[in-house]
């Protein structure tokens, strides 16, 4: 046999056993007997398919947030001096010390650290069309992460949240943080979690910004500013579907921010119904309605089970359909 025949036979038999990952475009060589969604991709450890993923060239905030998130937004901006009093915090407070206290306590995720990590964290950048910002790794036992910034957007994880997460589940809570860049919520968001840590009272005896914090609890600042906070999740979660093109996705996700590792036993569409349940009750009983608004009212984010119901009413709306066609 010819060098060159033989030479494209064994490019057509690696390219026979070779699949691009839908998500970040590596390719990968797979057995014989590969099947969609039984292998993961080398690179960003997602599952490989033969699916199109697709990444959305000129996505608006306004194609996907959510309406309770731009009236409260409306709302807030409507309260007269406040852009000026949050600068003013954010300049006391330091958005530097923020990102000092990130490089010296976390670990900084880059290509050569924790690269599946950042792998995602490009799928979910190129798939909503926003730069990389700052990406960390926080010991945090609480199941959480974080958006925050001024000048430059980070996003820090919590090990607490990473340990507990299987590959998919991680993608939407990285493009849930991501979502918040491309909402433009990241100044806003910055302020409340601010606002959050220094109201405890022996956290702002020692802050240098304890006065303003003062002014914006009298202004009724703060309380806009976590009101709107806890709506601007919802917004965020419907990105984090635009990215992972799966809505069980998220809802699996809720459901292990809600049950935690014992998930694994939790019948997942059961867990569905108690969602529909949820809504329904809301809805149409006008008690569980305030007791759920005023528990609400205590959590930076809202109930597990709620943002299921959001999610699901997003899909069933086909709003979510529109987008994809888009
Ligand atoms: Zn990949
Ligand atoms: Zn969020």
């Amino acid at each position: 046999m010819a060098k060159k025949e033989s030479d494209n036979q064994s490019a057509a038999i690696m390219e026979k056993y070779s699949v691009r990952c839908r998500y970040c475009g590596q390719k990968n060589s797979v057995k014989e007997d590969y099947k969609n969604n039984a292998a993961k991709c080398g690179r960003c450890k997602l599952p490989l398919s033969n699916e199109p993923h697709k990444k959305f060239a000129d996505l608006s905030k306004h194609d996907y947030v959510h309406p309770a998130d731009s009236k409260a937004l409306a709302a807030l901006k409507a309260i007269p001096g406040i852009d000026t009093a949050l600068k003013q915090l954010l300049k006391v407070t330091g958005e530097s010390a923020m990102r000092v206290s990130f490089m010296a306590s976390a670990v900084q995720i880059t290509p050569k650290q924790c690269p599946d990590l950042y792998a995602k964290l490009q799928v979910a950048c190129t798939t909503l069309g926003v730069d990389m910002p700052d990406f960390f790794l926080q010991q945090n036992p609480v199941v959480n992460a974080f958006t925050g910034g001024v000048d430059k957007a980070v996003i820090v994880l919590w090990t607490g949240l990473v340990e507990k997460l299987n590959e998919e589940e991680l993608l939407a809570v990285i493009a849930h943080e991501v979502g918040h860049i491309h909402a433009e919520h990241v100044l806003y968001l910055t302020a409340a979690r601010l606002i959050e840590a220094l109201m405890n009272a022996s956290v702002a005896a020692i802050v240098p910004g304890s006065d303003i914090i003062k002014f914006l609890v009298s202004a009724g600042i703060s309380s806009a500013l976590l009101a709107w906070a806890r709506r601007a999740e919802l917004s965020c979660d419907r990105a984090a579907l635009l990215v992972t093109q799966d809505p069980h996705i998220i809802g699996r996700t809720m459901m292990k921010l809600a049950g935690g590792t014992y998930a694994s036993k939790i019948d997942y569409d059961e867990f569905l119904n108690q969602a529909r349940d949820f809504q329904k009750n809301y809805d149409e009983n006008k008690l569980d309605r305030f007791w759920a608004d005023l528990l609400n009212a205590g959590l930076t984010h809202p109930f597990p089970i709620w943002r299921v119901s959001e999610i699901l009413k997003f899909v069933d709306s086909g709003q979510y359909n529109d987008l994809m066609r888009k």
